[in-house]
C-alpha cells in the first residue's frame, strides 16, 4: 500500500442507471454459476461462443441493434447489427468449411483492427475452429513461431500484412490456406491466396454452428511474454459465462452502453473484452482502428459518446503526459465507468482520473490464463488507490504463504493464487502439458504474482514472482517504487528492478523517463532522490535513478524489467517477440 491516497467513495446514487453489482458481499454470498449461465442461452445443451454473443442476440430483441460501431483510421464510420453480424459471420463459418476447416483446427487471424476481423474471428467460432489471434504488428519471426507451436492451417490477413506471411510460408507445412481480405485496400490476390470477398460474399447468410460442448476448444490465446517466452493459453467455450458475468458486474454493461475496450485483440483483452463481453453482453462495442493519440482518443469518446471504457495503465499514463487540461476540452459527460487492466495501476492515475473524469479509474486484475476478470473495482464500491479491488463473486482468488496456506493477517505478502475450476480457466498451455500442470499445486493455480490483502478483502498487488526486489533483506515492490517515482511532476513513467549486489544482495534501480518541458540536471536528479527517500525511507528508495527516452514495453504496453535487467548487466535480452518497437 502507498501512503497517503484515501478511499474515492463515488456517489452511484446521481447516476442515471444504478450499477448492476450494487453490494458486492451480497452477491458473493448468493452467487451460483448456474443463474449466469440461466441469462444465456444452451440450444441441445451445447455452447458455443458466437451463439452467446452473435446469433443469440440477432434472434432476440437485439437483432437491429449495433453490435460493432466501427471507427476506421480516417475517422470514417460503420456499423454493423446484430443482425448483420450474424450473417457475416455464418458467411464466414461457410467459406471455412467449404476450405475443408473442421472442428478443432487453430485459424490464425493477421489483421488490423477491422470489421473483418471481428466477421473472421466468430466465424472461426461458429466452424468449431480454435480461433488464435495475433498482434498485426508482430514482424514474420513471432508469426511464426506461434503458427508452428499451435500447427495452424488458416491465416487470415490483409494485403499490408501479407509479405509477412509470405516470408515464413514455406516454413509452415501445417499452414493448407493464406486468406487474403483484399476489397478493403483494393489489391489484387495472388495465385495461391484465397481472396476473402471472393469466398466469403458469395457464401451463404445461414448456418448451422458447429455442434461444440462446453470443454470443446474455443480459443488460443498467447500471453504477453513480459516474463519470457510467450505460452499459448488454450480455452474453451465454456468461458463465455465468465466473459458475460464480468462484463455484468465487473464492467457494469447495460443493455444502453456504447463500450469502448482500447485493446487490440492480439492481446487476451482484445478478445475477453474487446469482443466475448460486450458481445455476449448485447451492448455496443466501437471499435477503433487508429492508434493512440490523446487528442483522438478523447475525440472518440465524444464523437461516439462513450459510456464505459476499459483501457490500460500504460494509456491512462500517457494521457496523464498529455495533461488535463486537455480532456477539459472535450464533451466527456456521457462516460459512467472507467477501468484498466494489464499493470498496476499506479494510485497517482486513480486520482488523476477522478480529477480529469470526475470518477476514479477501476483497476482490476487478470491474466490470459484466467481467461477472466480475477478481481475488481466495482461500480458501487469505494476504490482504493493502489488497489486491484476484490475477488469476482463464484471466484475464489487468495493470498498464500510458502506452504500454500491462506494468510488470512491482513498486508501480509504472499502468492496471487486462485481455487481451480472456474470456467474461463485455461486448459492448456498448447504443446506444453508439463508447463501448465506446473501452474497447479495444493489445490490452487498460481497465478506467478504477488500480492497482499487487507482487512477487507481488498487485494494490493506486489510484483510478478520474478520482479520482486530482496535489498538487505526487504522485499520491495518495484510497482511501489515506480508510483511513487510518477507522483512527481517531472517523471511520465518508471521501471525498477533489482540489480545484484555483493553486500544488499539486490539495490532498487530505476529507470525513469520524464514529461514534456523537464530535462535531466542535477537539480532534478537531487529532487527525484529526495522525493523517493521522503515517501518510501532509505532503504526501499532507489540506490540509482537514471533517465532513458523510452522504457521498453510489450506491445500490450506492460513495462518490460526483464529487459531493462539484461541490458543493464550484458545478459541476453531473452524472447523480445512482443517488444513494441515505436
Ligand atoms: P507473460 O506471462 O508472457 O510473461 P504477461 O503475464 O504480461 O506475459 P498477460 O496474461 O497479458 O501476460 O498479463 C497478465 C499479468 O499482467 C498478470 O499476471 C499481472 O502480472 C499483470 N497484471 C494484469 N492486470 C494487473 C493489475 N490490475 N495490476 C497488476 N498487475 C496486473
Ligand atoms: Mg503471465
Amino acid at each position: 500500500m502507498i501512503e497517503g491516497y484515501p478511499e474515492i467513495a463515488r456517489d452511484v446514487s446521481t447516476l442515471k442507471q444504478a450499477p448492476n453489482l450494487s453490494d458486492w458481499a451480497a452477491l458473493r454470498e448468493s452467487w451460483s454459476w448456474d443463474d449466469a449461465w440461466a441469462e444465456l442461452d444452451l440450444p441441445d445443451g451445447l455452447v458455443n461462443m458466437a451463439h452467446e454473443c452473435v446469433d443469440r442476440h440477432a434472434e432476440n430483441v437485439n437483432a437491429d441493434k449495433v453490435a460493432i460501431l466501427w471507427n476506421g483510421a480516417d475517422n470514417q464510420v460503420e456499423t454493423y447489427t446484430y443482425a448483420q453480424f450474424k450473417a457475416q459471420t455464418n458467411k464466414v463459418a461457410n467459406a471455412l468449411k467449404t476450405l475443408g476447416v473442421e472442428k478443432g483446427e487453430r485459424v490464425f487471424v493477421l489483421s488490423d483492427r477491422i470489421p473483418e476481423l471481428y466477421f473472421s474471428c466468430f466465424g472461426a467460432l461458429k466452424a468449431g475452429a480454435i480461433m488464435a489471434p495475433l498482434f498485426s504488428a508482430f514482424g514474420p519471426e513471432p508469426i511464426k513461431e506461434r503458427v508452428a507451436r499451435a500447427e495452424g492451417s488458416v491465416i487470415i490477413t490483409t494485403p499490408k500484412l501479407l509479405p509477412k506471411v509470405n516470408a515464413i510460408r514455406s516454413e509452415l507445412p501445417s499452414i493448407r490456406h493464406v486468406i487474403v481480405i483484399a476489397h478493403r485496400e483494393g489489391k489484387p490476390v495472388a495465385e495461391g491466396d484465397i481472396d476473402y470477398q471472393s469466398i466469403v460474399g458469395s457464401a451463404s447468410e445461414e448456418f448451422e454452428i458447429e455442434r461444440t460442448g462446453p470443454e470443446d476448444w474455443s480459443v488460443m490465446h498467447f500471453t504477453s511474454g513480459t516474463t519470457g517466452l510467450p505460452k499459448g493459453a488454450a480455452h474453451v467455450h465454456n468461458a463465455i459465462v465468465s466473459h458475460y458475468a464480468t462484463g455484468k458486474y465487473a464492467l457494469d454493461l447495460q443493455p444502453d452502453d456504447i463500450y469502448w475496450c482500447t485493446a487490440d485483440p492480439g492481446w487476451v483483452t482484445g478478445t475477453s473484452y474487446g469482443m466475448f463481453a460486450p458481445f455476449s453482453n448485447g451492448v455496443t462495442a466501437l471499435i477503433d482502428e487508429g492508434g493512440f493519440s490523446a487528442r483522438r482518443w478523447y475525440e472518440l469518446i465524444q464523437k461516439h459518446g462513450v459510456t464505459v471504457w476499459y483501457t490500460a495503465p500504460t494509456a491512462i499514463r500517457l494521457l496523464m503526459k498529455a495533461g488535463e487540461s486537455l480532456p477539459a476540452q472535450f464533451d466527456l459527460s456521457t462516460l459512467r465507468f472507467i477501468s484498466s487492466v494489464g499493470e498496476p495501476l499506479n494510485p497517482e492515475a486513480v486520482v488523476w482520473g477522478n480529477r480529469a473524469f470526475d470518477q476514479p479509474i477501476h483497476d482490476n486484475w487478470w491474466q490470459t490464463e484466467t481467461g477472466s476478470i480475477m478481481c475488481a473495482n466495482y461500480a458501487a464500491m469505494p476504490v482504493r488507490p493502489g488497489s486491484m479491488g476484490r475477488p469476482f463473486p463464484g471466484v475464489h482468488v487468495s493470498v498464500v504463504d510458502d506452504e500454500g496456506n491462506e494468510i488470512a493477517e491482513p498486508m501480509v505478502e504472499g502468492a496471487l493464487v486462485v481455487r481451480p475450476p472456474w470456467p474461463s480457466m485455461f486448459r492448456t498451455y498448447w504443446n506444453d502439458q508439463e508447463r501448465y500442470d506446473s501452474r497447479f499445486k495444493g489445490g490452487w493455480y498460481y497465478s506467478g504474482d504477488r500480492a497482499k490483502r487487507d482487512e477487507d478483502g481488498y487485494i494490493w498487488f506486489v510484483g510478478r514472482d520474478d520482479d520482486v526486489i530482496n535489498t538487505a533483506g526487504h522485499l520491495v515492490s518495484p510497482f511501489e517504487v515506480e508510483s511513487v517515482l510518477i507522483e512527481h511532476e517531472a517523471v511520465a513513467e518508471a521501471g525498477v528492478i533489482g540489480r545484484p549486489d555483493d553486500v544488499a544482495m539486490e539495490v532498487v534501480k530505476a529507470f525513469v523517463t520524464l514529461n514534456e518541458g523537464y530535462t535531466e540536471t542535477p537539480d532534478l536528479m537531487r529532487a527525484l532522490n529526495r522525493h523517493c527517500r521522503e515517501r518510501l525511507g532509505s532503504t526501499v528508495a532507489p540506490r540509482e535513478i537514471v533517465v532513458i527516452d523510452i522504457l521498453p514495453k510489450t506491445r500490450s504496453g506492460k513495462i518490460m524489467r526483464r529487459l531493462l535487467k539484461a541490458r543493464e548487466l550484458g545478459l541476453p535480452e531473452g524472447d523480445i517477440s512482443t517488444l513494441e518497437e515505436d
